[in-house]
């Protein structure tokens, strides 16, 4: 059999919420992706919460309008008297609201069931003419010099196999737990199964007895307890059942069964229950890969790492575990950068992964075993997550292998202090003095953040930015946005440039008339006044002129120019 061929392309096993953001990213790109899923659109709400980096994520990729349009905030938690069920013991929040601000302008977890959030996802894909190819399953694969042999199979009306063989360029396993791709690559998946914490999950239907404004809690967690959140609508709830008096097993066997142990848990007769959606019987695993990848073949999300739902890490790490390879791997197949700009991906995500893992884990233990509070630290809205270790960086304020400023991972709060590799914050209402293509009066930081350039934005100083923006012009005009922010309130120097016709090689001149911009790089703003943002909202470099700026492009462009 010859195989297809579509060149260059990417192969997407899996159309789980991780390997649609890996496909969107890459058709921003303008690279073709083929994403098939062995079976068929996902049942069930799962990954329900959607944390503040990954709604940042969204909004670089499009998709936040669709995602907020259907998505609720976190409600309240309700845990309830027992016996009797309905008198509550006591209220509280899981994650207390947080008033956003101007560079965070998402601070607070937002409700999405895992199935929407990925029919918004697949809804994007078929605006660039990529449909999701379901009940296409990747059989084997095999790694040449420069491509990938991979053989899919889909069945006729008869339920016989039909194999395809294509051949892609490169291969992303975002194939969940159990992935053929990483099992395929030999990578190792070490870790433990905890047998201490045995769940019964899924969704089931309730038409009347419980309201949507709250998570309905009753039990100890330790010796049998039912905790019920809610979506949006359509009635469905998830159920997390646990403890040591349940029998599992018994509960996972069907609806009669599971409705009987939600009635005993929770002391509630009232309690309408409708369809079962789905159940399953789980105890988590925690494990991790030893490495994101080899040659030509990725793994992401599940596929690279499992956990416990606690902290509601999965979704969210899988989905920039994607935000973070898309655009190296774009930029490698347009040919713009060595192939060496992959290992970063390893490099990156997995410190990040470890940490998540000890955390979630932690907290895991404090809610099992100590009997806590489920109360989550900020550091899991992902807002602190950053690659300070990475080669792939330049930053002239400090020396990035110093430990001092490297500390965690995961867990750098939002100090005002900034480094290559942490997120580039948000600054909005800025004025726009001149635009090459756009015809807006304001301008957000985050409407210029995009998954298919680095965005560089030069503060304040006129005088560096001439050679600054010639530097640039050496390369594809498409690679970089760049961007001149005058401060608000203007030297007679910026006010003369300000006023004046728009200077070649700059894409944008901006005023931050409020001041955000300034405020939240703040800490920059001495002689290190350019700032490169990745497409992945990461910040590459912060340098002072074209010897720095030089440094990054050439680590990461290294075959441009
Ligand atoms: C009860 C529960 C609550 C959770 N809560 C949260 C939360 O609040 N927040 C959060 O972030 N995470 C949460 N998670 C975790 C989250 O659900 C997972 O991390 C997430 O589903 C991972 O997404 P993924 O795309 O990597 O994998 P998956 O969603 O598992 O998708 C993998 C896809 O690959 C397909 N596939 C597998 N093998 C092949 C093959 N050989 N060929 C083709 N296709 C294949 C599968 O059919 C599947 O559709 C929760 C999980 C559970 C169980």
């Amino acid at each position: 059999m010859s195989p297809t061929l579509i060149s260059p392309t990417v192969l997407i096993v899996g159309a789980g919420p991780v390997g649609s953001v890996l496909a969107l990213t890459l058709l921003k790109n303008g690279i073709n992706v083929r994403i098939v899923d062995k079976e068929g659109p996902q049942v069930g709400q799962k990954g329900l919460g959607i944390q503040p980096r990954t709604l940042e994520m969204h909004r670089f990729l499009g998709t936040l309008p669709d995602i907020l349009s259907i998505a609720k905030k976190m409600p309240i938690c309700t845990l309830y008297k027992l016996p009797g069920g309905t008198e509550p013991l006591r209220i509280f929040e899981l994650d207390p609201y947080e008033e956003p601000t101007p560079d965070t302008p998402y601070l607070n977890l937002t409700m999405l069931g895992q199935h929407r959030q990925q029919s918004i996802l697949h809804r994007h894909l078929e605006k660039h003419g990529c449909k999701v190819e379901f009940f296409s399953e990747l059989r084997s694969f095999e790694q040449f010099d420069g491509h990938v042999l991979a053989t899919l199979v889909t069945k006729d009306s008869n339920g016989q196999d039909i194999p395809e063989i294509i051949k892609v360029s490169y291969l992303v396993g975002t194939d969940g737990a159990h992935s053929t791709v990483r099992k395929a690559l030999g990578l190792t998946f070490l870790g433990d199964v905890r047998d201490d914490v045995n769940m019964v999950v899924g969704d089931i239907e309730i038409h009347g007895g419980l309201d949507h404004k709250s998570w309905h809690n009753w039990g100890e967690i330790s010796s049998k307890s039912q905790l019920v959140p809610s979506e949006v609508d359509d009635n469905v709830f998830t159920f997390i059942i646990s403890g040591k008096e349940i029998d599992h097993a018994k509960t996972a066997s069907g609806r009669d069964e599971l409705v009987k142990t939600i009635t005993s848990i929770t002391d509630r007769k009232d309690i309408e229950f409708g369809k079962l959606v789905w159940i399953s019987n789980y105890r988590p695993s925690i494990r991790m890969v030893n490495k994101f990848g080899d040659g030509r073949v990725f793994v992401a999300g599940d596929a690279a790492h499992v956990h416990s739902p606690a902290g509601g890490q999965g979704t969210n790490s899988g989905v920039q575990d994607s935000f973070n390879l898309g655009w190296k791997l774009a930029l490698v197949l347009k040919g713009f950068s060595p192939p060496s700009l992959l290992e970063t991906y390893t490099e990156e995500r997995l410190p990040v992964i470890a940490a998540m893992l000890n955390k979630s884990t932690l907290l895991l233990n404090q809610y099992f075993r100590d009997g806590k509070d489920w109360k989550r630290g900020k550091e899991f809205k992902q807002l602190g997550v950053n690659y300070r270790g990475s080669s792939a960086l330049v930053d002239e304020t400090v020396d990035l292998t110093k430990d001092r400023i490297q500390l965690d991972p995961y867990g750098i709060t939002l100090n005002g202090v900034i480094h290559a590799g942490d997120r580039a914050p948000e600054a909005p209402g800025l004025q726009v003095l001149h635009s090459g293509e756009s015809s807006t009066a304001t301008a957000s930081l985050f409407d210029l953040f995009k998954p298919d350039h680095h965005t560089v934005l030069i503060f304040g100083s006129v005088s560096n930015f001439k050679e600054i923006a010639s530097e640039l012009s050496a390369y594809p005009k498409t690679l970089f946005k760049t961007v001149f922010i005058f401060p608000a309130l203007t030297t007679s120097e910026s006010e003369q440039s300000a006023s004046g016709t728009q200077p070649s090689g700059v894409d944008l001149v901006l005023r931050d008339s409020n001041g955000h911009a300034y405020r939240a790089y703040s800490s920059l703003l001495g002689s290190c006044n350019i700032v490169i943002v990745r497409p992945d909202g990461v910040v590459g470099a912060i340098v002072g002129g074209v010897a720095g700026l030089r440094r990054y492009v050439d680590g990461v462009f290294a075959t441009v120019k």
